[in-house]
């Protein structure tokens, strides 16, 4: 490992400037992800920021009837955090549903979402990749692609992004709040990950040296009838091979509102549009949901060893969307 000075920000502005001072500075959240990319030399910064210890660590509701979570929140923090369970409970279950409680009580909000891909290629400086080294060609395509992506890939990338936490908050319209030199900005999550076009090295629409302060959840009461299904290859812990975040609100039958999110499945968390649309105004019933899986799933292009998913995830919507349309008919009994 290149040997690398460490500073602990004390303020954001301070944070700031100590990157600002140093081309090769990275931010350091809990270090789950990049402490690991250094050992395997993938990343080499010559400055490591702390920013754990910033301010930015408070879970709070906000005036319009959201929530407002920091960037230094912890993964364990955010998923016990009562009103996130109450309101937002496939946010709960998908923090759950990632990595180990170790690393979710190390790992942070702002660091999940900058978490870098796990295509074993990007890791092996011996391999070509697009994403490390641009325009060095892609292993994958032709190679180990089991686990890659089938919507929204090129062919000078097929990684996804491992995020489990970031596919619910696609589901509930997240914005993501950033602080630059220049001032704060914000991007909606939906826009935060780049689509891979012929840039994967270029991932997310944060400016240069931007510091992620927090993300905002609108409010949504359809999320209070929701759920994160996973799918991996161990129960213990392992990534997402593939993964749905879904609310559903049925009145009388109907579907009212319902949000649909795909993960392991492209370079972003994957919002399911076209199955929404498919979905709302019509019956809440299984052929509803098959047809809306497909409208969404039309657009698929697995590669040879990865088309698996485009049935697993096809399984995973109408299952989920089913047991939420049985819980969502509950609470509407409940409340008459
Ligand atoms: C064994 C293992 C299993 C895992 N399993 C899963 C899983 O199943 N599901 C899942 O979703 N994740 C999983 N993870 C990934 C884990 O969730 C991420 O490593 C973690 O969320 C990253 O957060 P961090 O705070 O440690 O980020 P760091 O490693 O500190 O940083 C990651 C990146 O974000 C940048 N960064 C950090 N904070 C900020 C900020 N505020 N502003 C700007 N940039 C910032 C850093 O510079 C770095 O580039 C697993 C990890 C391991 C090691
Ligand atoms: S899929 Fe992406 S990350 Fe993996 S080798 Fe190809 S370019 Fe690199």
């Amino acid at each position: 490992m290149r040997e690398f000075d460490y500073r602990r920000a004390s303020d954001v502005p301070d944070a700031l400037a100590l990157l600002g001072a140093e081309p090769e500075a990275r931010y350091l959240g809990g270090g789950t992800n990049l402490v690991d990319l250094m050992k395997s030399g993938v990343e080499r910064p010559a400055l490591l920021v702390d920013v754990r210890e910033l301010p930015l660590d408070r879970i709070e509701a906000t005036p319009e009837g959201g929530l407002r979570i920091g960037a230094t929140v912890t993964n364990s923090d955010l998923a016990a955090h009562p009103e996130v369970r109450r309101r937002y409970p496939a946010l709960t279950q998908a923090v759950l549903a990632g990595a180990s409680g170790q690393l979710r009580n190390m790992a942070t909000v702002g660091g999940n979402l900058l978490q870098r891909t796990r295509c074993a290629y990007f890791t092996d400086l011996a391999r070509p990749c697009n994403k490390r080294v641009p325009g060095s060609g892609c292993a994958a395509v032709a190679g180990e692609h089991r686990n890659h992506a089938i919507l929204g890939a090129s062919t000078h990338c097929v990684a996804v992004h491992p995020s489990d936490m970031g596919v619910a908050l696609a589901a509930f319209d997240a914005v993501v709040e950033y602080a630059t030199a220049d001032g704060p900005g914000e991007v909606p999550l939906a826009e935060f990950h780049l689509p891979v076009g012929d840039t994967p090295h270029r991932e997310t629409a944060l400016p240069p040296g931007a510091l992620i302060t927090g993300l905002t959840l609108p409010p949504a009461p359809v999320a209070a009838v929701s759920r994160y299904r996973k799918v991996r290859e161990r129960a213990s812990y392992a990534f997402a091979i593939g993964s749905v975040a879904a609310a559903l609100d049925v009145r009388d039958g109907t579907v009212h509102d319902v949000r649909l999110a795909l993960g392991a499945v492209a370079s972003r968390p994957w919002r399911a549009g076209a199955a929404e649309r498919a979905l709302r105004g019509g019956p809440a019933t299984a052929e509803a949901f098959a047809a809306a899986a497909d409208a969404e799933l039309a657009a698929a292009e697995p590669l040879p060893g990865n088309g698996y998913k485009v049935t697993l995830i096809r399984n995973l919507v109408v299952a989920v969307l089913t047991e939420l349309a049985e819980e969502s008919r509950q609470t509407e009994e409940a409340a008459r």
